[in-house]
């Protein structure tokens, strides 16, 4: 035990007990592609005793497990699109969490699930598809589509959902977080567009896909170049490049740090930065 370090943290707590930190933890860095070390989309902000999950692709679960985090202790769930590598954990999410081991109801707070045009019928259309009924007596469950631009607030946060483009495939949406003085982006499934700016501008913390390989091709999503000028555009403080196809990892960060002169890194399965 560090026993400096542990009186510095001790200072903290005490002179800036007010100030509320959000943490991001990186659950899945990963695309639709197997990988044993990268799981599908997900992102964990913990925003005081408040538990949101980003996207809920394949491995979320165990890696919410992983965290300490049981599926019980989730406040909020927004996902970005309905491409299954960004939601499909969500049935057996909802098994567990709306019919439960028949005599412990470990939940104890209303679960929300937002998300862009398309999510409730998605919902529910996961639910009959595996015969989910909710049981639930002790709380709600929430499923509320959210339309650009629109925001929705809990407990020392807010979040704004900003419609993106990740043409020919669906809608999606990039969210902005917004707590205190702090500000959290996560781009979802994207290319370069205004929705992407909104989300990112000034952002103490932009988490940006960059899945596309190909300079040439939109594809509906960001190459290296485009995430790094769209986070030096948007004044971006730190930026997380995450979603890379496994043959782009390599070159990924010089084509991002060819436009973004701030702070960048790769993003790798359970990667912690606190905001
Ligand atoms: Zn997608
Ligand atoms: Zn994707």
């Amino acid at each position: 035990v560090d026993f400096r370090c542990g009186f510095r943290t001790l200072a903290i707590i005490i002179f800036e007990g007010v100030v509320l930190n959000m943490e991001l933890t990186v659950l899945g860095s990963g695309t639709y592609i197997p990988e044993l070390n990268r799981h599908c989309a997900s992102y964990l902000l913990k925003v005081g005793s408040q538990n949101l999950v980003f996207d809920f692709g394949r491995g979320t679960v165990g890696q919410l497990l992983k965290e300490g985090i049981n599926y019980y202790d989730i406040d909020a769930i927004f996902i970005t699109h309905t491409h299954a590598d960004h939601c499909s954990e969500l049935s057996s999410f909802l098994q567990i969490a709306l019919e439960g081991p028949p005599l412990e109801n470990l939940r104890n707070k209303d679960l929300k699930i937002y998300g862009p045009v398309g999510i409730d019928k998605m919902v529910h259309n996961i639910m009959s598809a595996f015969g989910i009924v909710d049981n639930t007596v002790k709380f709600k469950t929430e499923i509320k589509e959210l339309k650009d631009g629109e925001c929705v607030e809990g407990e020392d946060w807010k979040v704004k959902l900003l419609e993106v483009e990740h043409k020919p495939s669906r809608v999606c949406s990039a969210y902005r977080v917004e707590s205190e003085n702090k500000v959290f982006a996560y781009s979802g499934d994207t290319e370069d567009c205004d929705g992407l700016r909104n989300a990112c501008k000034e952002a103490d913390l932009a988490i940006i896909e960059t899945n596309n390989t190909n300079d040439k091709e939109k594809q509906g999503h960001m190459t290296g170049k485009l995430t790094g000028k769209v986070a030096q555009e948007s004044n971006v403080k730190k930026l997380v490049v995450t979603h890379v196809s496994p043959d782009y990892l390599e070159n990924v960060l010089e084509d991002v740090k060819k436009e973004y002169k701030g702070s960048v890194v790769l993003a790798e399965d359970m990667m912690k930065i606190v905001i």
